[in-house]
């Protein structure tokens, strides 16, 4: 029996922010930027399970790793890892500051080097950008095309969530799941299902996490039938159910970052047999694909 959705011409962009558990934005105000030398390094590990895990199947779907320079400055070997296997490597920034608590001039010059850090790794160009917890705007948008970026990946239209930036991209065309922004720089936002007015977060992390698997893939299906794409976002921390847990972190930071890390292995593997007729592409290709 075939159980695998009907979507031979959908691409589905899995997307990967690259930084370790004592960086997220949940434990802040628990463990200092100048504490993060001292801790345990766990995200190198967590980001090679990923890439076994996308090689062991048949097909080899490809993802886009948006990497903090943090850590790609301290794991360049990792860096060049990913795309040695055919992965496109994109910034999630320096610091993972977010971008209204930043100077425009201090958001100028992360973008900018963080994005050099990387071409430097890799000697070839990096196009796409990803902001901390999604925290976009117009303003930031801005200052992404302004440091040579092609494109942007930072908006969730999830607006339940506080930390989640504003877009107003409705007098603007979606062709599969792009916006063109300007001639030459475009939005690629996070998947979610949109039913009517209302907006269920469907694009990854801890709501792929909470959400049975079965409920998640039919919103897929749904995303998939109306858009012909879907851009999935997940954490290499998310795949380690072992790490050090951060006790006094507020008790809902602590649910929406701990919750079900232990399935998040057999779920990601489930979503990527369920749509193993789809194309597992990356951002890049997509947006070359979409905009010609
Ligand atoms: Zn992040």
């Amino acid at each position: 029996m075939n159980t695998t959705a009907s979507a031979e011409n959908y691409n589905i962009l899995l997307t990967f922010d690259v930084e370790d558990w004592f960086q997220v934005e949940n434990f802040k105000s628990c463990i200092s930027y100048e504490s993060w030398g001292n801790r345990e390094f766990r995200v190198q590990d967590n980001t090679v399970k990923i890439l076994e895990l996308l090689d062991g199947f048949r097909f080899k779907p490809k993802a886009t790793f948006f990497i903090l320079g943090w850590v790609a400055r301290r794991l360049p070997a990792l860096v060049r890892e990913i795309v040695s296997r055919g992965h496109e490597v994109a910034s999630h920034g320096y610091g993972h500051d977010l971008c209204p608590l930043m100077t425009a001039g201090a958001l100028a010059k992360d973008l900018g080097y963080s994005k050099m850090l990387l071409e430097d790794i890799l000697g070839t160009r990096v196009t796409g950008y990803r902001a901390p917890s999604f925290s976009i705007s117009e303003q930031t948008l801005g200052l992404v095309r302004d440091a040579g970026y092609l494109y942007d990946a930072s908006y969730n239209s999830f607006g339940s969530h506080g930390r989640y930036g504003h877009l107003d991209l409705s007098r603007i065309t979606r062709q599969n799941g792009v916006y063109r922004i300007s001639p030459d720089f475009y939005e690629i936002p996070v998947s979610n299902l949109e039913l009517g007015s209302r907006v269920l977060p469907l694009g990854g992390g801890g709501y792929f996490r909470l959400f049975p698997f079965q409920l998640f893939k039919q919103g897929m299906k749904a995303v998939l039938k109306k858009e012909k794409t879907f851009v999935f976002y997940a954490h290499p921390w998310e795949f380690d159910p072992d790490q050090p847990r951060v006790k006094q972190a507020p008790a809902g930071f602590r649910f929406r970052h701990y919750i079900n890390l232990d399935q998040m292995e057999y779920k990601i593997s489930a979503l990527i047999r369920s749509f193993a007729n789809a194309r597992f592409t990356t951002c890049r290709l997509h947006l070359k694909e979409t905009t010609g």
